[in-house]
This record gives C-alpha cells, sequence and structure tokens, in this order.
C-alpha cells in the first residue's frame, strides 16, 4: 500500500521564506490571511489527506464507479470522506464570503490542491469541478443565478460539471451541436449528447450543476456562437432546496486507463431547463473563468502525482538492497546495498525531486499572482499580475502535467518489477497521471496558446514581464560567488528562449507551420527557464538561512544541491530545445500525409 506524508517542511520554506506570502494579508480583505494562519489550514487539510483520502485512493480504482438505473455509485468510503469534507468546510475555503465561503487567498487552494491531488486525485475532481463552476458563475451569473445557485456549491451541498466536449467536437467546440431554445420564460431547452464529462453524475451530493456549452438558434458558427448555460440535475425550489428532477440523464460512464474513482459520463440533455450565463453567444469568455482555474488546477494534478509517487519510491530505495555501490560496499552488514546508492537510481530520484520543488514554487508564485490580480489596490500592479498569470497558465499546465507523468514513471522505475505490478501503488500514480496531459485542453493545445496567443500578446508585455523577473534574479546572484555560474546558466538559457521566440515570431507571419511546429519545444523550453528560475531563488534564500543559522542545515543544504542538479542535468535540455526549435516546420511539414 502506499502512504502520503504532505510535503509540510517545503511548503511552509515556500511560502514564508522564498514567495513571502506575508505580503497578501497586505491586500484589501485578506488582513487576517497571515501566513501563520495559513499555514494552520494547510496543517488541518494535511491530516484530511492523509489520514482520510489517501487511504481510499487505492479502493477508488480498484473498485471504481457503477453506473446503476442511470445513477453512479462512487466507491466505497467516497461519500463518507465526501461528507466529511463538507463537514469540515473544504469546499468553501476560497469561496466569496457573500454566499458563504471563508473567503481565504487563492494561494491556499493552490497549496491544498497539490495535497489532495497526491492523496487521491479521483476524489478530489468532485469539489474541485464545483468550485470551478461557482467562480464562473460568482464572474458571470445574473443576481438571481447566484443567490440561487452560490451558496449550495460554495459550501459544497450541490457539484459542479463542466460540459463541453461532444462526440465529434473536443478541441475544436466551434462545432458543437447541443441546442438551446428559448423557453419564453427566460429559461431555455438545452438539448445534446455531451461526452466525457468529470462528475457527471454521482451520489455524493443531492444536486449537480451542469455548465453547458451550446448553441442559441440565431447562433453564428464557429466559436463566436457559443453560449454558456446552467442546467441543474433538479431544478431548485424557491426556498433553496430541490424540485423535479430537470431532462438530464447520465447515458453511460466510460472504462478507462486511470482516475476510475472519477465518473467520466455520457451526459444526455432532453429538452432540460437551462438559464444563460453572461451574454449570449459569448459562452467562451464565460468558460474561459472556468477554464483557465481548470488548466491550473490540473497542472497541480501533475505536481501532486509525481510527489506521491516520488514519495514512494524515495521510501523503497532505502529499504530494498540490490548490488554493491559502484564504490564499494555501503551496508557491509548486510547482503546487499540499498539501491539509493547507485548512480542511476539517484538521477531518477533527484530528477523526480528537482521538477517538484521547483514547480511546486513556480505554482505557488502562480497562485499568489492570482490574489494579486484580484485584490491589489494599485491598478498598474494588478495589470502587471494578470498578465503573469495569463502567460503562466499553459505553461503551468502542460510542463507540470509533462514531467507530473515523467515522475510518476521514474518513480515506478525505481522499484522495477515492483512497481509494474498492483501492490505498491506506483502504476496507479502512472496511470492516473496520464490524463491530466489531455484534458483541459491537450497539452498540445496549450503549447499552442502559449506561443500563438500568450507570448504574442499585447506586442510581447506579457512576455517581457516574465523575463524581466528572471534577469532580475539572476543579475543579482552572479555578483554572489556561490551562485555566480548558476546565475550565468540561467542567463544563457534565458537568451535561448528570446532567441526561440524571435526566430518563430519572426516566420510565423510567412507561414503559421512555423509556430505549430515549434509549440510544444517552446513550452518545454518555457517551463525549463520558468523552474530555473525559481531554484535559483530557493537557493538564494537556501543559502542566507544557512549563513544566519535559521532553519534546518540539513533540508537547506538539500535545496542548494538539487538546486545544482537541476542546473547541471536538467536545465541543458534547453540547448537541444533551441536546435530543435531553430530547424524551423519544413522537418515537420514536408513528408505528405500520404506518404506516412
Ligand atoms: C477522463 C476524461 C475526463 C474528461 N473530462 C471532461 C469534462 O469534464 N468536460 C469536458 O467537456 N470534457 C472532458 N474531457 C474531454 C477532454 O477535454 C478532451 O478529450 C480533450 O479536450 C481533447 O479532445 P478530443 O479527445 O476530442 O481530442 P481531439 O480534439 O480529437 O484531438 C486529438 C489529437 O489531435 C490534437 N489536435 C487537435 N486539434 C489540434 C489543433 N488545432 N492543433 C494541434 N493539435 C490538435 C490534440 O492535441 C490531440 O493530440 C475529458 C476526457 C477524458 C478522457
Amino acid at each position: 500500500m502506499p502512504t502520503y506524508k504532505a510535503p509540510l517542511d517545503d511548503i511552509r520554506f515556500l511560502l514564508t521564506d522564498v514567495l513571502d506570502v506575508g505580503q497578501l494579508s497586505a491586500l484589501p480583505g485578506y488582513e487576517e490571511a497571515t501566513p501563520d494562519v495559513l499555514l494552520a489550514v494547510l496543517e488541518e487539510g494535511a491530516a484530511l489527506c492523509e489520514q482520510v483520502l489517501a487511504p481510499i485512493n487505492a479502493v477508488g480504482d480498484a473498485e471504481g464507479c457503477r453506473l446503476e438505473g442511470g445513477k453512479v455509485r462512487t466507491p466505497q468510503g467516497f461519500k463518507e470522506a465526501y461528507d466529511q469534507f463538507v463537514q469540515g468546510g473544504w469546499p468553501a475555503m476560497t469561496g466569496p464570503t457573500e454566499f458563504g465561503g471563508q473567503g481565504l487567498p487563492h494561494l491556499t487552494r493552490f497549496v491544498f490542491d497539490e495535497m489532495l491531488c497526491s492523496a487521491n486525485l479521483s476524489f478530489s475532481m468532485y469539489p474541485e469541478l464545483g468550485h470551478g463552476a461557482a467562480m464562473a458563475l460568482e464572474r458571470w451569473g445574473d443576481e438571481e443565478i447566484k443567490h440561487r445557485f452560490l451558496p449550495k456549491i460554495v459550501d459544497g451541498t450541490w457539484a459542479g460539471t463542466m460540459c463541453l466536449t461532444e462526440p465529434h467536437a473536443g478541441t475544436d467546440l466551434g462545432i458543437i451541436r447541443t441546442k438551446a431554445v428559448p423557453a419564453g420564460d427566460g429559461a431555455y431547452h438545452v438539448t445534446g449528447t455531451k461526452i466525457f464529462i468529470s462528475a457527471g453524475e454521482h451520489d455524493l451530493t443531492e444536486n449537480i450543476v451542469h455548465l453547458v456549452l451550446a448553441k442559441l438558434p440565431d447562433a453564428p458558427p464557429g466559436t463566436k456562437g457559443i453560449s454558456l448555460l446552467i442546467v441543474p440535475k433538479f431544478l431548485p425550489t424557491e426556498e433553496g432546496g430541490i424540485g423535479t428532477p430537470n431532462g438530464v440523464s447520465c447515458g453511460a460512464i466510460e472504462h478507462k486507463m486511470g482516475i476510475k474513482g472519477n465518473a467520466t459520463c455520457v451526459m444526455n440533455f432532453d429538452g432540460a431547463t437551462g438559464w444563460l450565463v453572461g451574454e449570449p453567444h459569448k459562452g467562451m469568455r464565460a468558460m474561459f473563468t472556468m477554464m483557465n482555474g481548470a488548466r491550473l488546477g490540473v497542472g497541480m494534478q501533475g505536481l501532486g502525482l509525481a510527489e506521491v509517487a516520488y514519495q514512494n519510491a524515495l521510501a523503497y530505495t532505502k529499504d530494498r538492497v540490490q548490488g554493491r555501490a559502484l564504490t564499494g560496499p555501503k551496508n557491509p552488514e548486510g547482503e546487499a546495498d540499498p539501491i539509493i546508492v547507485h548512480p542511476d537510481v539517484r538521477r531518477m530520484l533527484l530528477t523526480q525531486k528537482a521538477y517538484i520543488e521547483g514547480e511546486r514554487a513556480l505554482a505557488y508564485w502562480v497562485g499568489q499572482l492570482i490574489d494579486v490580480e484580484e485584490r491589489h489596490p494599485d491598478e498598474a500592479v494588478k495589470q502587471e499580475a494578470a498578465d503573469l498569470v495569463a502567460l503562466m497558465t499553459p505553461v503551468i499546465k502542460a510542463f507540470l502535467t509533462d514531467t507530473g507523468f515523467e515522475s510518476a514513471n521514474l518513480g515506478l522505475q525505481c522499484l522495477g518489477g515492483h512497481g509494474y505490478i498492483r501492490e505498491f501503488g506506483l502504476e496507479q500514480f502512472v496511470r492516473d497521471a496520464r490524463i491530466a496531459q489531455i484534458y483541459e485542453g491537450t497539452n498540445g493545445v496549450q503549447a499552442m496558446d502559449l506561443i500563438g496567443r500568450k507570448v504574442p500578446e499585447g506586442g510581447g508585455r506579457l512576455l517581457r514581464r516574465f523575463l524581466a523577473k528572471v534577469q532580475e534574479t539572476a543579475k543579482a546572484a552572479r555578483d554572489d560567488a556561490r551562485l555566480s555560474d548558476l546565475a550565468a546558466a540561467l542567463l544563457d538559457a534565458l537568451r535561448k528562449l528570446q532567441e526561440s521566440t524571435m526566430a518563430v515570431m519572426n516566420k510565423a507571419p510567412q507561414n503559421p507551420d512555423e509556430a505549430g511546429a515549434a509549440a510544444s519545444d517552446y513550452l518545454r523550453l518555457f517551463g525549463l527557464v520558468a523552474t530555473g528560475w525559481m531554484w535559483l531563488r530557493m537557493a538564494q534564500t537556501a543559502l542566507a538561512k544557512l549563513a544566519a543559522g535559521d532553519g534546518d542545515p540539513r533540508f537547506l543544504d538539500a535545496k542548494v544541491k538539487t538546486t545544482r542538479f537541476y542546473f547541471a542535468k536538467l536545465l541543458p535540455q534547453a540547448g537541444a530545445l533551441a536546435a530543435a526549435i531553430a530547424s524551423g516546420a519544413a522537418p515537420v511539414m514536408e513528408l505528405e500525409a500520404e506518404a506516412f
């Protein structure tokens, strides 16, 4: 059985020392959100994840969900855990206070999300979808919708979903066929079939609120003709309770590779009553509030699974004895040495550790920026934060899930054959991690979003803000003899990113395939540089704390050594990626489709 222990030491180091989240309590409405308060909440959340959610993760995988008479039964223990989750107030953690939320900073949810995903990804998706729906409704719903639905969704009494995908329309939502016809009383009749709907039907809550993309009768073609509707499973009564069943049913659940404890449903809407959220035909804009939040959330799924796989792999490599260290026995009393002595095993462990801890810092930084974007009184600071969040969203989604899958897979490899069999749980983490690269817009689509939309936006304004931040850190570190080589390496990788950007931007106007062909390599290069930046910041902090005799020297020394590993063994990928980008679109495009 795998185990999970929330990485609270690392979380504490990041929040209090590296990211200085004390600044958050200076923002209006967050006066009480001091680091101590946030950490106390997170410690409680960690206990829930470790003691309640992690123990039912393997059960969820083995049992899966069942469709019985149109109703989905979640695996054993999920309902009880969900009730405990709601009673503890966890769904409401960052929800708006006027609708019953606790109004804690969004950063808190980022950290909690990581722990939830480590403990039980399938479970985490039930409350997370409700949270995403609440964010979209708060931003785009009219007052009646907000008052009718938000209090129940915010406190977790009702769950939510996002219904975009149709059998013929996945990435290309412009061709959806679900229709919404005015009912004459301000409501709409929604008809169509949505597939792959996570948590589309389940037994955890008394009601499920679907956010559905559909086309109105006068819709223009393509994505400019999509509207967003709220369609509950049961129509709410005037008093806020649940009334008659709506025309929504689950036709089937998918049998799939991973996240088996989360029901992936075919949802049929048969003239179901729904209400418009936001303006007609502007549904994509409204849905993007939920999708952007979900993209960042999916990034945390990659990170969470990488962390739990790493923890279990690490424990195994200290315990399992095979062979002798190349430099002579390290465990002479035993019949062999623990496998952590072998350089190749250490390579696997350190690759996981370096991605995980660097990306954790990166993700939490973005979480903090969301709070600044929402609450800072200075418009210029707000705009800078908004720019950086927009730029980083595809990077967090795709880089953390690509490397998350790689890390989970390395974790499995550390166990050899024991990783491949079910008993140790590693194979579940690998299977669960795979979906995060696909849903919420595939990672290929994220890469196109980065290079095709976010980088050129505002004449490169978003990118310049990011480059300036990395340069500032690297230039400061150049003067520190202990870090000057790392600062130079980061500046070199940054220059490769800038040159790659220019190369693509110069060629793409003549040939748009240039952007498409470079996109995935470019996103990876971007992620590597951004994570390198975070490692340099962590090394600076760790060295300063070591010098001041403040903190656990072993923990801080590990930070410095892992920084060195990252710069020596992982950041050099930047050179290969830059070369691949520079080679342009021709090698990808010149082979005719018929000749494959
Ligand atoms: C377990 C699971 C849960 C899901 N949950 C939900 C949910 O809750 N709600 C929901 O609405 N959907 C959900 N989905 C659907 C998911 O978001 C889609 O599967 C995903 O967006 C990709 O769409 P597709 O499967 O139709 O693939 P396609 O769009 O057919 O893409 C196939 C391949 O082609 C590539 N591709 C397609 N178009 C382009 C392009 N223009 N440029 C470059 N490459 C391209 C893609 O990157 C991909 O590699 C879920 C899917 C799964 C498997």
